[in-house]
């Protein structure tokens, strides 16, 4: 009688660890963690200089807040405890959203304006961090052959304010940023997608809000396709695999602020609008 209580329990373990989460592994890199840190850290400060920076308090205070949970979310065997993590809202149209190596993170207005809820920032903070923590700005670098680490700085920067694939401002360049550090591969998508809906669920966010952010990009790109989506291709059945990540989190607490969202997304929408990256770069051209 004992001993089937016992095989009955060991069955149900069993079962329930077919639905379990997707256990996401850090790969061997070339670069040391330090390394991650410095060339986020030089890219992050010649960004500030070329971005226009939003500096509205209660909307740095949110995105912060939302940052923060996500951050204290990293489960410990994949934490670096070197990385330095910041959250800058910059004021720009697109809805996109990027993270460098080390921890620096810039999100475009337009994406804060295309959210509906906190979760849905979240989705799509939890994602970039995702890279950040498991490095593929910098294991994507290591695979280009003739990789210098100076000249890695310029065509972040060139690649990101240039609007068009850095053609106005990277001019002279001859890599462009996207081929190796924010334009990710679609394994390494689907493994920020996975650890992304982790870490949400960790910090109190609704996982499937991810899915819903990614759709409302889709939807919102118009006829060249939103930028995000070019940096961050979908791996194949995006939404599905994410709600069914999802479907094997318990989420810890209610992240979501609800109204404290809802009078952030009021002020956006009663500033004048966002210029977009192209017009930001056409500027500093003259
Ligand atoms: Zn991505």
């Amino acid at each position: 009688m004992r001993r089937s209580v016992a095989s009955a329990i060991a069955a149900l373990l069993v079962a329930t660890s077919v639905s379990a989460q997707t256990r996401i592994e850090p790969r061997r890199n070339s670069f040391k963690p330090s390394q991650d840190v410095q060339l986020g850290r030089q890219a992050a400060a010649e960004i500030r200089r070329q971005l226009p920076q939003l500096n509205d308090g209660p909307t740095d205070a949110l995105v912060e807040r939302i940052g923060r949970r996500l951050v204290a979310a990293v489960p410990a065997r994949l934490a670096q405890p070197a990385f330095r993590y910041s959250f800058d809202v910059v004021n720009l149209r697109e809805i996109n959203a990027f993270a460098l190596p080390g921890g620096p993170m810039f999100l475009h207005r337009g994406m804060l304006q295309a959210a509906r809820t906190d979760d849905e920032v979240a989705g799509v903070m939890a994602h970039e961090l995702s890279h950040v923590v498991l490095r593929h700005g910098t294991l994507q670098a290591a695979k280009a052959q003739k990789f210098q680490l100076g000249a890695l700085a310029g065509q972040v920067i060139g690649s990101i304010v240039g609007g068009t694939k850095g053609a106005i401002i990277a001019e002279g360049s001859q890599i462009g940023l996207a081929t190796y550090f924010l334009k990710y591969s679609r394994e390494y998508e689907s493994e920020a997608d996975l650890l992304g809906a982790q870490l949400m669920a960790r910090a109190g966010y609704d996982p499937r809000q991810m899915a819903r952010m990614f759709r409302t990009i889709q939807q919102q790109g118009g006829n060249r396709g939103p930028e995000f989506l070019s940096d961050h291709p979908d791996p194949g059945n995006r939404h599905d695999a994410i709600m069914r990540e999802a479907s094997s989190l318990r989420i810890a607490g209610v992240a979501n602020t609800g109204p404290a969202f809802a009078s952030v997304r009021a002020r956006l929408a009663q500033m004048p609008p966002a210029p977009t990256t192209q017009q930001v770069a056409r500027a500093q051209q003259r």
